[in-house]
């Protein structure tokens, strides 16, 4: 056996010479060895951990998508809402106007 480090959390490793992946007891990672002898392993991208930063900034990257998009509507509800009110104002007064004429 030998004992590499965890590229996750740091916490030894013992793999056996002949595999090329092992899990880490401590963090639960994939770590793929690269090379055993020297010590080289690197987090497998495929893992666990791995999957959940990536889950985390996606979930993240929805969440201000969603706020702004909702900021948005709020502005554009508003602005539309204030122009219904202006154009109506306007409305009524034309035809005031006109119906003073006519009348
Ligand atoms: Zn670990």
């Amino acid at each position: 056996m030998i004992v590499l480090k965890c590229p996750n959390c740091g916490a030894a490793l013992q793999v056996s010479p002949d595999k090329d992946r092992a899990r880490c007891d401590h963090c639960g990672s994939s770590v793929l060895i690269l090379d055993a002898q020297k010590g080289i392993a690197r987090l497998d991208a495929s893992s666990d951990a791995a999957i959940d930063e990536m889950t985390k900034t996606r979930v993240a990257r929805f969440v201000i998508l969603g706020i702004v998009v909702v900021f948005i509507l709020a502005m554009l509800s508003t602005v539309i809402s204030s122009m219904i009110t202006i154009i109506t104002s306007v409305f009524t007064g034309v035809l005031q106007v006109i119906l003073g004429i006519v009348i």
